[in-house]
């Protein structure tokens, strides 16, 4: 028997209804799965008394809070669509995103209010102070009665959520996943939880991103706990490892990065941390090893996915395969894949570089509204172009070179901008690394290094060059640097190498 909607699916792997779900990381307060589902139905009851239906669009706004995750999943228990939008994205960013996914409400806290007032939008306050433009509390639609709510009749090919890509290669669009791309997601990725045996998770990834999202449906189906701290601030996150005894840490690599390079984790006790799971960005062996060397008995797993495929469809299962390679894993059992010639679509054999091809029930129906993009994307045979460079070895195990519209031609060669970020970042004195194209007339294009140096550092711009042309063929040598404090990055940890060009390369030239 298969259910239909991705909440009720979760609740039934529940064996212990009486296991907490959230901890609150400052207050400490508590919430079982029980109580959970309680919460969930109230606040499905609440939306429906709203006039909320099946199909409707519900954005939601907000930071991570113990709140939320009860907001997502009502909105799914009802078969609304759940869309969603960085917290820190300009008015201008969410109003382009309302304009194309036209909810009919928005859950936001008060101090967000703002950014949504050149649109008409009615508003539920999550928390803070009420103002007219509120037509209710979280609080009050908490309070509703059960009894009023009808059964609603969801199928596995019904819309759960829009989520916008970050538009990090090109304009931001919204991703049409189902309830059963949920649920194939979560099939696909029990086996591994289950072996695992960690329970105490916390959640230190953004709820509104796919990353996060996924990350909410699989450990509530998994049966774990998940501490909620207050916000993405590394002392914060490593405070509350050291309190409830975390044992696995979802996050990107940039922030592995920062914790292999500082001191400051040294003064928290991170004894309970088995496991460290890593994706949405390329994560340099050289990082693997100068964290593994510090922390000896926390083991790094790596997954690799889209928002398009409903998140990570290849993940690597043990230490091993990671410290070995830098591969991103073996492929889940629910998605078939295959890398192909960019041009002419032709399928490659091990080892050769192409473009990843996926296809399976994790894959999103669509983009929202814009049947352009869904056709350049979705072939009628149901494969997905991922746009990412990559291959596999003879044994499956697949390796992401980079994005395809991110490498840069120098002359007739393509380089990597990825590899050689990798190589900077394995510099002791580097702390953090972009590399873009940059205009020049011989070659058209060459490969422009901008690097953050460690404090007392006083690296140059030649050192630079000189420590990357050593390890490279000739053509991937970085022919311009440029010193900078921080290295632009989204809520997956993905440089923007899309703003570093525009804000660096004089438009004449571009
Ligand atoms: P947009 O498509 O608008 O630029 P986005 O691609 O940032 O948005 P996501 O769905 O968050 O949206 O990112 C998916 C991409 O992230 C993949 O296509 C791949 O390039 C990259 N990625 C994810 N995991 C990994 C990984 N483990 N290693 C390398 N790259 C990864």
């Amino acid at each position: 028997h298969h259910p239909l909607d991705v909440i009720t699916y979760i609740f039934s792997l529940q064996h212990n209804m009486q296991q907490i779900a959230f901890i609150d990381g400052p207050s400490g307060t508590t919430l079982t799965y029980s109580a959970l589902r309680l919460k969930v139905r109230a606040l499905a009851a609440g939306l429906h008394g709203l006039g909320i239906r099946k199909g409707d669009v519900v954005l939601v706004i907000s930071s991570n809070s113990i709140a939320l995750p009860c907001i997502h999943l009502a909105i799914l228990s009802i078969g609304a669509i759940l869309t969603t939008a960085n917290p820190l994205s300009t008015e201008r960013e969410i109003v382009t995103q309302v304009k194309d996914s036209k909810p009919v409400i928005a859950f936001t806290l008060s101090h967000l209010i703002h950014k949504l007032r050149a649109t008409q939008i009615p508003i539920i306050l999550i928390q803070g102070t009420l103002e007219s433009r509120c037509v209710t509390t979280l609080h009050d639609l908490l309070q509703s009665d059960l009894k009023d709510m009808p059964s609603i009749d969801i199928k596995q090919d019904d819309t759960a959520t829009l989520l916008y890509s970050s538009g990090t290669t090109g304009k931001s669009k919204g991703v049409v996943s189902t309830h059963g791309n949920y649920i194939a997601t979560i099939a696909g990725n029990r086996v591994r939880y289950e072996t695992e045996g960690c329970k105490m998770y916390i959640c230190s990834m953004p709820l509104f991103h796919i990353y996060g999202l996924r990350f909410l449906v699989c450990t509530l189906a998994a049966g774990a706990t998940i501490v909620v701290p207050p916000k993405f601030d590394m002392e914060e996150i490593l405070r509350s490892i050291e309190r409830y005894r975390v044992t696995l840490l979802p996050t990107v690599p940039s922030v592995l990065a920062a914790l292999a390079k500082s001191t400051g984790a040294q003064k928290y006790d991170l004894g309970s941390l088995q496991q460290i799971s890593l994706g949405g960005a390329p994560l340099g062996k050289d990082v693997t090893l100068t964290f593994n060397a510090k922390f000896p008995r926390i083991q790094i797993r790596q997954g690799y996915g889209l928002t398009e495929t409903t998140g990570a469809i290849a993940y690597t299962n043990s230490d091993e395969e990671n410290r070995r390679n830098g591969t991103v894993g073996l492929l889940s059992d629910v998605v078939e894949a295959k890398v192909v010639d960019p041009d002419s679509a032709k399928p490659l054999p091990p080892n050769q570089r192409g473009e990843l091809w996926l296809r399976g029930p994790t894959v999103m129906k669509g983009y929202f509204g814009n049947e352009h993009a869904t056709a350049t994307t979705l072939d009628s045979e149901g494969w997905l172009r991922t746009g990412d460079l990559c291959y596999f070895d003879e044994e499956g195990f697949l390796f992401v070179v980079d994005r395809l519209k991110d490498l840069i031609k120098y002359k007739a060669y393509q380089v990597a901008p990825a590899e050689l970020e990798e190589l900077l970042l394995s510099h002791p004195e580097i702390s953090e690394a972009a590399v873009i194209p940059y205009p020049d007339q011989e070659a058209g294009q060459i490969p422009m290094a901008f690097v953050a140096r460690s404090p007392s550092s006083n690296l140059s711009e030649s050192d630079v060059i000189k420590f990357v042309a050593e390890q490279v063929v000739h053509y991937k040598k970085i022919r311009r640097v440029a010193f900078t404090n921080s290295i632009p990055k989204n809520a997956s940890g993905k440089i923007l190498r899309k703003d570093l060009i525009e804000k660096n390369v004089p438009t004449s030239r571009l």
